[in-house]
C-alpha cells in the first residue's frame, strides 16, 4: 500500500494531529514522502512516535483530495468545478451582498487546530477587519474553552504551566478525564518511564483506562466516578486537605491571594463537601477519596508531612472541560495545585492535554470572538487601538458570536454567511439534526478544507485546502512550545490555507500581501507580547521555542510557568459548587454515555480514517458492563440501537468489564457512527463547551443495519 523507496532528501516538520506535537523527519523521494522519522533531537519527543504521526503522510495524497475549487447556487445542485478567481469572487460577493442585506454581524468565521497559527492569526485578521466584527470561533470552542476560562481565573493566563519533560520529576502523578495512551500516546510513554521508576498514580475516570491496570505502572487509586461529578471529587479531595491540615499554608500565604483562600477554606470545608457526602454523588468510595487525596499533597495515603513535600502534577483531558461544570472543575484543580505549593517549578503543575495539534495555537492568535491575540480581551480598548494602528482599521470593542451562538444566530434568521476553514462543524459539534439545521439556513457557506466532509454537504463554495506537508508555519502544542512545519511538497491544489484567507480578504477590499508565512509571524510578534520574542530566524536556529519568549524571559522563552509569581501577580482560588447536570438517567433513557478516543485514530478520523495503516480499528463500537449487557440481551459484537432525547444511532457492542455498570461509552471517529447524533447541546456554564461526556441513553439490540 505504502509506495517505500530509499529517501533522497528530507525535511524536518511538526506532526499535525495530538497536542504532543512531535518533530519529525520527513523523508523524500523526489517530490514523494517515503516515511515520516521522529526526530532524535525533538524537544517534545526526543525521538519517539506513535502509529498516528508515523504514517501522518498517507491521506495528504489520498484520492478524496479536491483539488480545484468548487461553486453551486444551492446545497441540492451538483459542485461545478472552477477557477480559483471565480471561486474566491464569488465568496466575496455573496458575503458583500449578505452584509449589505443584513448587516456586518451576519457572517463569521470559524479556524481550526489544524490551522498554522499563522492561518489561524489571517483568519481571526479577516473576520476582524474584512468583515468588520468578532464573530470568529475555533475549534477549542468544543475542546478546551473551559480551560481558557478556569486557569485565566486562577493563575492570569489559560496555558498549561510545564514542559512534557517535567513529568519525569513528578513524584505523584493525577490523570483526570484523559487517556495519554490512545490519545498523546508519545507523552504517555514519558509519564510510564516515571511511573516505573517509582511515581505514584492516581487516575479519575468513569471508565478503566490503559493506565489503570498497564503492565508495571498500574494505578495506586482508580476514582472511578459517575460521568458528570467530576466536581463532587474535586470538592471531597480539597475537603480532605483542609480538614486534615495537609494544605502548603507557607506557600499559600507567599504566593496567593488570602481573601480568597480564606473563602474557599471555609466552603470546602463544609460538612456537604466530605468525602463521606460526595460519595453518594460520585460513586467513589469515602476512604478511597481521603486516600486519594493525601497520597497527592503528601506522597503517602497516611497524610503524614515529611521534610519535603512530593512532586504532585495534574494532567488533565476533556474528560474534565467538556461539562456543563467544565471551568468550574478547572478552576477546582488549579486550586488543589495552589493549595499543595505545587504551581511553579519542575515536576508539579496543572498540565491540559490538548487533543489536537494546535489548539493551544489556535487560543493563542485570538480565535475567540472575545479576544484579540495573546488573551487581551476586544473591550480593552489600549489594546484595539495598537492593533487599530497595525491594520490600519476601525475595531469593534463588542465580542462576538461563539459557534453555538452563530447556529442559533442562523436558525433565527440573523446569521446568515459562514467562512470555515478545517473544522468540520457537522461532525464534531454536538446535535448534528440542530447543527445541520442551522447550516442549511445559511445563504453562503465557504468551507476550506481537505476532503468533502460532513460540512461540506451544506457548502455553497469549497476551497480546496492544504495538508500540514503543503506549507510553512507553526504549531504550538500542549506545553507552548513553538515550532516550525516545513512545506515538503507543492500544495495539490495550488495555494497554501493562508494565501487562500489572503486572496478572499483581497476580494473584500481589505488588503493583505504577505509573500511568506514568515512575515505573519512577525506581525503576530510585534502585536502579541508573549510571542515578542518569536520569529523564524530563532527558530531555525533553536528548533523550538516556548512562549512566553520575549525581553522578559530566556532566549528559549519560558519551561516552566508561574515560577516566583503567578502571571496574575497572587494566584486566586475560587470556589466550585458542585451542581448536578442536567443528564441524568431516567426510566426512558437509565445509562449515561460518556465519549473518547482510540489510538489509531484522530479526531473525527477525516486524515487517520484515508491512510491504511491506521485502519486496524475501523469502527466505533459502543462499550456497555456485562450487566447491563445481559438485562438487555446483548452479546459481545452485536448491533444495538442507541437512543437519547437529541437522537438516535447504531453501534456494536463490546462487552466489557473496564466500564462501571450504568455507564456506556464510545468514540467519534467515523461519521457513520453519528456519536454526536446522540450528545445533546447542554454546555458549560462559562464557556458553551459541549457537554459530550454525560448524555443519558437507552441501549436496546437491533438488527444490523
Ligand atoms: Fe506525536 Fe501525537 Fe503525532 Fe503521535 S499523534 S506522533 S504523539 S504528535
Amino acid at each position: 500500500v505504502i509506495a517505500l523507496g530509499q529517501p533522497e532528501h528530507h525535511t524536518l516538520t511538526t506532526c499535525a494531529y495530538c497536542g504532543v506535537g512531535c518533530s519529525f523527519r520527513a523523508e523524500m523521494k523526489g517530490s514523494e514522502v517515503v516515511r515520516m522519522v521522529p526526530w532524535k533531537d525533538g524537544k517534545a519527543n526526543e525521538g519517539h512516535s506513535c502509529v498516528k504521526g508515523r504514517f501522518a503522510w498517507g491521506y495528504a495524497t489520498h484520492k478524496d483530495r479536491i483539488t480545484r475549487p468548487m461553486v453551486r447556487k444551492s446545497i441540492d445542485d451538483p459542485w461545478r468545478e472552477v477557477g480559483w478567481e471565480e471561486a474566491i469572487a464569488h465568496a466575496a460577493s455573496e458575503f458583500r451582498r449578505i452584509q449589505s442585506q443584513h448587516g456586518r454581524e451576519a457572517i463569521g468565521g470559524i479556524t481550526s487546530s489544524r490551522c498554522t497559527n499563522e492561518e489561524t492569526y489571517l483568519v481571526q485578521k479577516l473576520v476582524r477587519a474584512a468583515f468588520g466584527s468578532n464573530n470568529v470561533d475555533t475549534c477549542a470552542r468544543v475542546c478546551h474553552s473551559p480551560t481558557g476560562y478556569g486557569l485565566g481565573q486562577a493563575f492570569g493566563t489559560s496555558a498549561g504551566t510545564q514542559t512534557f519533560k517535567s513529568v519525569e520529576q513528578a513524584d505523584v502523578i493525577m490523570v483526570i478525564g484523559a487517556n495519554p495512551a490512545a490519545a498523546h500516546p508519545v507523552f504517555a510513554s514519558r509519564m510510564k518511564k516515571r511511573l516505573r521508576q517509582g511515581a505514584r498514580l492516581i487516575v479519575v475516570d468513569p471508565r478503566q483506562i490503559d493506565l489503570v491496570k498497564a503492565p508495571h505502572v498500574r494505578a495506586e487509586y482508580h476514582l472511578q466516578l459517575r460521568p458528570g461529578t467530576n466536581v463532587a471529587v474535586i470538592s471531597a479531595l480539597a475537603h480532605v486537605l483542609v480538614t486534615e491540615g495537609l494544605c502548603a499554608e507557607d506557600y499559600v500565604a507567599e504566593r496567593c491571594d488570602q481573601p480568597s483562600y480564606r473563602a474557599w477554606k471555609e466552603f470546602v470545608a463544609r460538612a456537604e463537601n466530605s468525602p463521606e457526602a460526595m460519595q453518594a454523588v460520585c460513586g467513589v468510595p469515602a476512604a478511597t477519596l481521603r486516600q486519594a487525596a493525601r497520597l497527592y499533597a503528601t506522597g503517602n495515603a497516611e497524610g503524614r508531612v515529611g521534610t519535603r513535600r512530593p512532586n504532585a502534577a495534574i494532567y488533565y483531558g476533556l474528560g474534565v472541560t467538556e461539562h456543563a461544570q467544565g471551568s468550574t472543575m478547572v478552576m477546582g484543580i488549579a486550586n488543589l495545585a495552589m493549595c499543595t505549593g505545587n504551581v511553579g517549578r519542575e515536576g508539579v503543575g496543572v498540565n491540559p492535554l490538548r487533543g489536537q495539534n494546535n489548539v493551544q495555537g489556535a487560543c493563542d492568535m485570538g480565535s475567540f470572538p472575545h479576544e484579540l491575540p495573546g488573551y487581551r480581551h476586544v473591550c480593552d480598548s489600549t489594546v484595539r487601538a495598537q492593533f487599530e494602528a497595525a491594520w490600519n482599521v476601525e475595531l469593534s470593542p463588542e465580542p462576538g458570536l461563539r459557534i453555538p451562538n452563530m447556529l442559533d444566530a442562523a436558525l433565527s434568521g440573523s446569521f446568515k454567511g459562514l467562512y470555515c476553514e478545517g473544522e468540520d462543524i457537522v461532525q464534531s459539534d454536538p446535535n448534528t439534526q440542530h447543527v445541520a439545521e442551522a447550516m442549511r439556513a445559511m445563504e453562503c457557506v465557504v468551507v476550506q478544507d481537505l476532503f468533502l466532509n460532513e460540512t461540506a454537504q451544506y457548502a455553497h463554495v469549497f476551497l480546496p485546502g492544504s495538508s500540514f506537508l503543503e506549507k510553512d508555519g507553526t504549531f504550538t502544542n500542549a506545553e507552548r512550545r513553538i515550532a516550525r512545519v516545513r512545506k515538503v511538497m507543492p500544495p495539490l491544489a495550488g495555494h497554501a490555507d493562508w494565501e487562500i484567507t489572503q486572496m478572499l480578504s483581497n476580494a473584500l477590499g481589505y488588503p493583505m500581501h504577505y509573500r511568506h508565512p514568515g512575515e505573519i509571524m512577525a506581525e503576530i510578534a510585534a502585536l502579541t507580547p508573549t510571542f515578542a520574542g518569536v520569529n523564524y530566524e530563532k527558530l531555525e536556529r533553536h528548533g523550538s521555542l516556548q512562549w512566553p519568549c520575549n525581553d522578559d524571559t530566556d532566549a528559549l522563552g519560558t519551561p516552566i510557568m508561574h515560577v516566583g509569581k503567578f502571571v496574575r501577580g497572587k494566584g486566586r482560588f475560587l470556589i466550585t459548587k458542585y451542581v448536578a447536570s442536567d443528564e441524568k438517567p431516567t426510566a426512558r433513557h437509565p445509562l449515561l454515555l460518556t465519549t473518547g478516543r482510540i489510538l489509531s485514530q484522530y479526531n473525527v478520523g477525516a486524515q487517520t480514517r484515508r491512510t491504511p495503516n491506521n485502519l486496524w480499528h475501523d469502527e466505533d463500537r459502543l462499550e456497555i458492563h456485562p450487566h447491563d449487557a445481559q438485562d438487555r440481551g446483548i452479546r459481545e459484537g452485536d448491533w444495538v440501537g442507541v437512543q437519547s432525547r437529541a437522537g438516535e444511532t447504531v453501534l456494536r457492542a463490546t462487552v466489557t468489564e473496564r466500564i462501571q455498570p450504568g455507564v456506556v461509552y464510545t468514540t467519534f471517529h467515523f461519521p457513520e457512527s453519528g456519536a454526536n447524533v446522540i450528545t445533546t447541546d447542554s454546555s458549560d456554564w462559562a464557556t458553551n463547551c459541549p457537554e459530550y461526556k454525560v448524555t443519558a441513553v437507552q441501549v436496546m439490540p437491533v438488527a444490523q443495519p
